[in-house]
This record gives structure tokens, C-alpha cells and sequence, in this order.
């Protein structure tokens, strides 16, 4: 039944609950494999990551977890790395040194043009006064900006799962509608996927907006591109909530199908398989 998930936060960042409600909850739903993979530390704090001085607590409390349930789920251990700049990024060896099973890599920070970090990861209104302020009302600029340094975070590599890889035009969509038409806006996307088919990551479909913005990052547009090119695909919620672990799962595996897709990507037995979408 695809019951997975392996992009899911807790306390240890800025997820609402511990791992093990979520843990808890993923089994009472049926759930068969799962991950947790709070926010990896950036080298500054933010209200959202995870800091240097909790990885061990993290690891240990894991493994903890893992224990306890181990009759009843397959639980496996990650994190959500940004790529921030070419110091600190999925490559990064603070990250690859960890005992983790796999990396998300994400995009959520740019930089302004006086250097100042600038999260874009935020409600449509914020992000608006964002690309005022920070960029001059030039969201072509951001748009390219975001991807350039997705781009290089393929380049650079160190993690298996390409998080919410087109998040952004959520908000740039609510700035400029349209954008989704527009033809440089789309052979963009489509040579950023064309990269990540050549560097063989797999392609997560976020769920965790579908509820509230009717739409999966990346859009449901690109999924029968994602297809043709033949990246491995899995369904997540990056899930804050215990409660919404399993959002938009069934909605998103169905438009899978409906483009073609006839499996997903589910982790047993420590190795990532292609696992059959059974509706
Ligand atoms: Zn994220
Ligand atoms: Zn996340």
C-alpha cells in the first residue's frame, strides 16, 4: 500500500512533536518504512534547524526509538541538508561522516546582493516583500538564482533524495501568475531535471502543501517529464505534524500513475527499493 515517508521533522527541529510520536502514529496508520530527517545544522542559528550540540542526542535518540519498535516498522535515520554555499552543503564532510542511512538535499536560503542569507522558504506575502525589498522586484532574477544554486548542489551531490526540488514557484506563482506558462520558466525546470536524471538522485514528491495549495512540489506538471526521463520517484510529506504524515500520500501516488509512473521508491532492509503503486 506505499504506506512510507522519509521526509518528517521533530523537536530536535522545528517539527511539533518527538520522533517517537511520530513513530507512534506512522504505525497506528499502517505504515511500513519510515524516516526522520530534521533540518542539519547551518553555521548559524536559526528558529528552524537542528544545532552541532544535538546530533549525538539526535543519533542516540533514534536509535532509541528504533529499538523499541523494531518488530512493527523499519525506521531509518536522516537529515535535511541545505545547500547554503560550496563550505556547507549535503557534500559537506560534518554530513557525510554521520552515521545516517540517507541525505535530503534542499534549497530553502539565497544570498542578497549584500551578502545577507535570505530565506525563501516562507508564506506568499512574506516572500512578495521579499523580492521587493532583498531583490528589487526582479523575480526572474530570484528564479534563477534558486536554481542555479540547486544546480550546484547537484554538482556538488553527498545526499540520495532531491527535496520539494521546485518549492519555490508556489511563491513565485502568487507574485507573478502565469509563471507556470511562461516558456523560459519551463525549459529551465526541464534542463534542471534532465540534470538530475544524469546524476541519478531520486526525485521526492512533497505532499506537505497539497492540502492547503492544491499542489505537490515539484508541480504535477513535470511529473510525466519526470517519467519520460526515468528518475526514481518517492511520495513524502515533510511532515511537521504526527498527524499529517500521511497527507496528500494517496492524491500524489494516483497522479504518479496517471502519468505513468507504476512504482515508487520505499527503503527495506537498509537499501532503496522500487516498490509497485498499489491503489
Ligand atoms: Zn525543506
Ligand atoms: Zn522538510
Amino acid at each position: 500500500m506505499n504506506l512510507t515517508n522519509y521526509h518528517s521533522h521533530c523537536l530536535f527541529c522545528d517539527g511539533r512533536a518527538d520522533m517517537d510520536e511520530f513513530i507512534r502514529f506512522a504505525i497506528s496508520k499502517g505504515f511500513t518504512s519510515y524516516g526522520v530527517s530534521s533540518h542539519a545544522p547551518l553555521p548559524f542559528s536559526t528558529h528552524w534547524s537542528m544545532e552541532w550540540g544535538q546530533i549525538e542526542n539526535y543519533l542516540n535518540e533514534f536509535n532509541r526509538v528504533k529499538q523499541v519498535y523494531k518488530s512493527q516498522i523499519e525506521f531509518y535515520v536522516g537529515l535535511e541538508v541545505d545547500y547554503l554555499n560550496d563550505l556547507s552543503n549535503p557534500s559537506s564532510i560534518c554530513f557525510q561522516q554521520l552515521p545516517l542511512d540517507y541525505i535530503i538535499g534542499s534549497v530553502h536560503l539565497l544570498y542578497n546582493d549584500k551578502q545577507d542569507v535570505i530565506d525563501i522558504d516562507v508564506a506568499p506575502p512574506i516572500f512578495a516583500d521579499i523580492v521587493n525589498q532583498h531583490f528589487y522586484g526582479d523575480l526572474d532574477k530570484v528564479i534563477r538564482m534558486y536554481f542555479e544554486r540547486q544546480f550546484r548542489m547537484l554538482e556538488l551531490g553527498g545526499f540520495d533524495i532531491l527535496g520539494h526540488a521546485d518549492k519555490m514557484h508556489y511563491n513565485a506563482m502568487c507574485y507573478r501568475p502565469g509563471l507556470l506558462e511562461e516558456k523560459w520558466y519551463n525549459d529551465l525546470v526541464e534542463d534542471f531535471f534532465k540534470k538530475v536524471a544524469n546524476y541519478g538522485y531520486i526525485v521526492e514528491i512533497n505532499t506537505k502543501a497539497y492540502n492547503t495549495y492544491h499542489t505537490f512540489f515539484p508541480n504535477e506538471k513535470y511529473f510525466a517529464l519526470l517519467h519520460e526521463l526515468g528518475i526514481r520517484v518517492m511520495v513524502n510529506s515533510d511532515s511537521h505534524y504526527p498527524d499529517r504524515i500521511n497527507a496528500g500520500r494517496l492524491e500524489a501516488l494516483k497522479c504518479l500513475k496517471d502519468c505513468g509512473f507504476e512504482t515508487v521508491v520505499e527503503r527495506y532492509d537498509n537499501k532503496w527499493k522500487d516498490v509497485m503503486i498499489s491503489l
